[in-house]
């Protein structure tokens, strides 16, 4: 359930009319639901109430400030890959001490700069990068918290491209070198070991390699504490998946009962990385149709957004739901299997494929499920300017992210003299 819901055939943002905000903000724009948003977090923390716990969430999904500070206000923590991440944290007002640092190619200034604001653990990737981080640490006299990042070489079975447990994936630490980087990293002055970590894929819909991971990680905790490095975190990353058509991914609560068992007894805190389970389903990308078009036997839907607002169908062949705003027939639609394009010169611009839908110009469409790694993996091909965001608070409507203006795209150019 969510807060994107039909009131007498016309589609509403919790208390909001979707075309009402579009004839504001105009067309192709993102609209996100806080209560949703807040629904998906409490969705794990409801959960996890009676043992220790830090939900950081995968910020790169959706990163827009105020998604941040909705989030930090209702107690969560973040997971970054950047110091620009880390820099919208503090800027949304979110707690550094809630923060962990993933990533395989952290560079030297972002180290320095989240051992200087206190962050609560760089999940580390590779033997190299323990090393910078204790050379830059014992620079600032400072003792950086580590946690190893494992590769669990667990097959996710999902998308190629969003597998990252596996031995040829360029994510972490293998599980056999893993005893030798902790012994190393207990030895090194500038560094604390604490937790240990894994992200094994992105929408994944099956627990059970979730589960075989946590089984590794606990086994490697065991071999550590024979040696004596007693680590005080488990961190399972995010994952989790989400329903775009008829997946039936397993809810928070299914797949945390299964991970408290197995913790029962430790005194262990954990600590979970969601993303696109949190933002995916609490956003919406609407657009509008410029025209129809009927080429031989196909009919298509030329709508004014495209793969550089909305990349995951032409990126992955991702099928996402795609449902009229108005429902009430119109004279002058027609009823057709439409190919949902945008006005890209790319014939992989698309947004959906032979979807059954009533339309006619002017028409708008929302697509569904769009609101994690959606408007953050957007581009200004074409010059085009990125989608404005907006914000849905019950009758409340916020435009958090203004549209780019045509001016604002070459802003950062420079032509040369003759
Ligand atoms: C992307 C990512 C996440 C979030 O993943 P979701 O599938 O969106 O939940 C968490 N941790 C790490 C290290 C990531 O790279």
């Amino acid at each position: 359930m969510d807060h994107f819901q039909y009131r007498d055939g016309t589609l509403f943002a919790e208390e909001v009319s979707v075309s009402n905000i579009a004839s504001q903000f105009g067309t192709p724009c993102f609209i996100y639901s806080r209560a949703t948003l807040i629904r998906h977090l409490h969705a794990y923390a409801g959960s996890l109430s009676d043992i220790s716990h830090l939900i950081c969430y995968g910020m790169k999904a959706n990163s827009n400030l105020a998604v941040l500070q909705i989030l930090a206000k209702e107690g969560a923590g973040f997971d970054i890959v950047s110091v620009g991440e880390l820099e919208r944290v503090l800027k949304a007002g979110g707690d550094p001490a809630k923060v962990v640092f993933s990533g395989v190619g952290k560079q030297d200034f972002e180290l320095r700069r989240a051992l200087e604001v206190g962050i609560h653990c760089f999940n580390v990737e590779s033997l190299a990068e323990l090393y910078h981080l204790n050379a830059i640490a014992m620079e600032t006299g400072k003792v950086a918290p580590v946690s190893l990042r494992i590769n669990p070489n667990v097959d996710p079975k999902t998308h190629p491209y969003i597998s990252t447990g596996l031995k040829a994936n360029k994510f972490g630490i293998a599980q056999e070198d893993a005893i030798a980087a902790y012994r190393h990293s207990s030895e090194l002055p500038g560094l604390s070991p604490v937790g240990i970590d894994c992200h094994i894929g992105s929408q994944l819909t099956d627990v059970s390699p979730l589960i075989e991971s946590l089984d590794k990680l606990l086994n490697l905790i065991d071999q550590l504490a024979d040696i004596g490095i007693q680590l005080k975190h488990i961190d399972l990353g995010g994952g989790l998946g989400v329903t775009y058509d008829q997946e039936t991914p397993p809810h928070p609560s299914e797949y945390l009962a299964l991970v408290k068992k197995r913790l029962a007894g430790r005194d262990l805190t954990l600590i979970l990385e969601p993303g696109r389970s949190i933002a995916a389903n609490a956003g919406i990308f609407v657009t509008k149709t410029i025209l129809t078009k009927k080429n031989q036997d196909q009919h298509f839907a030329i709508v004014d957004g495209a793969m550089n607002d909305f990349i995951r169908p032409s990126l992955y062949g991702a099928w996402q739901k795609i449902i009229p705003v108005d429902t009430t027939e119109k004279t002058g639609q027609i009823e057709a299997s439409f190919d949902i394009v945008g006005p890209v010169c790319e014939s992989g611009d698309f947004l959906g494929k032979e979807r059954r839908l009533r339309l006619q110009e002017g028409d708008l469409l929302a697509v569904r499920s769009a609101g994690a790694y959606g408007f953050v993996m957007g581009s200004n091909y074409n010059t085009r300017g990125r989608a404005p965001e907006i914000l849905v608070d019950k009758d409340q409507v916020h435009l958090i992210r203004e549209r780019e203006t045509i001016d604002s795209l070459w802003a950062l150019e420079h032509t040369v003299d003759d």
